[in-house]
């Protein structure tokens, strides 16, 4: 199969039908074979309704999934990468605003120029300034911290993947973000772009608030995080830890030792209790010696990880 297109979606009832029709047309314009997977994210309108009939009306090119509740678009993509079966996967919001007409380009740079993954980019988009703005702040920041500096909008519903670098990522979460960054953090390094037409929504709402950024950075946090120091966190822990309590050591040695080569020569002296130089080289000690038992601590949890000695390779057949 060359293409399956996956679409999560929460409460688009109104969207889906003329949705699927779009992307049928493109496909049978191009001659692609391709199925659509719709992975309804406990949607509570009558978004299933509306699958279940145009399962009905295309039972070999629709699959449909459903949770019971809703869980997140980070979910749903998982859930519609475990299925998908073409060569090139492309992923795609129900709202409208990416337009399916995409597809037979992003097919191509997958397909013979050999990327792995290239991701839309709305240079133009319709989409309310409390958004424009903080989402231009965002991607900087994510491709300071990736690595992967030819984004410009990570976020972008519009993707299309070589179907090994959706079975080899998992997004969850609220990862969808950053689907870029698990990629190149699982070897995939051939990483483009598209500028791709962007709409106004059509029916219904948005469903992420601005919440949507302050999750984004923690989450980035934590990725940039499990990336560098996954696999051995006490490099992380073991040498934080390690400053601070030298520096803590040392500091105290000068509040004692001070204090000994006062008592000696006979100039008035303090108690070292008195001097906050001492709590506050106690403190560092401490701080230290905390960090340092979290970094045992994380290496006995990555010691029980089972993916621990996986590796993505490539053989000669
Ligand atoms: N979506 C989802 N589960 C959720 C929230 C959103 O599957 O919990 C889907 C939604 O139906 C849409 C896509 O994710 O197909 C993008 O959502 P939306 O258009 O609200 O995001 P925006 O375009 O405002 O960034
Ligand atoms: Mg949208």
């Amino acid at each position: 199969m060359d293409i399956s297109v996956v679409i999560p979606l929460y409460n688009e009832e109104e969207s889906l039908s003329e949705l699927f029709q779009w992307i049928a047309r493109v496909m049978k314009e191009n001659h692609f074979s391709y199925e659509v997977i719709f992975v309804n994210d406990g949607s509570t309108d009558k978004s299933w309704k509306v699958i279940e009939s145009l399962k009905a009306q295309a039972p070999d090119a629709v699959h449909g999934i459903k949770f019971r509740r809703n869980y997140g678009k980070s979910p749903a993509l998982y859930s519609g990468f475990e299925l998908a079966q073409g060569d090139v996967v492309i992923t795609m919001d129900a709202d409208l605003q990416d337009s399916p007409d995409e597809i037979p380009e992003l097919y191509r740079m997958i397909k013979e120029e050999g990327y792995d993954l290239v991701s839309g980019w709305k240079q133009k988009r319709y989409d309310p300034l409390s958004k424009t703005i903080p989402t231009k702040l965002f991607n900087a920041t994510a491709r300071k911290v990736s690595g992967i500096h030819n984004l410009h909008d990570f976020n972008c519903g519009l993707k299309a993947y070589r179907n090994e670098v959706i079975k080899s990522i998992e997004v969850y979460g609220e990862m969808h973000r950053y689907i870029p960054y698990l990629a190149k953090n699982a070897g995939f390094k051939k990483i483009g772009e598209k500028v791709v037409h962007h709409q106004a929504r059509k029916y219904g709402k948005t469903k992420f608030g601005l919440d949507r950024f302050v999750n984004g950075y923690l989450d980035l946090i934590s990725l940039w995080f499990t990336s560098t120091f996954g696999i051995q966190p006490m490099h992380f822990f073991g040498l934080l830890g390690s400053l601070m309590f030298i520096f803590g050591l040392i500091a105290v040695m000068i509040v004692g030792f001070g204090k000994l080569i006062a008592m000696h020569s006979g100039v008035p002296y303090r108690l070292v209790t008195d001097s906050p130089y001492f709590y506050l080289s106690l403190t560092s000690m401490i701080i230290g010696t905390q960090l340092f038992v979290a970094g045992f601590l994380g290496e006995l949890i990555t010691r029980n990880a089972p993916e621990r000695n996986k590796y993505l390779i490539e053989k000669t057949i």
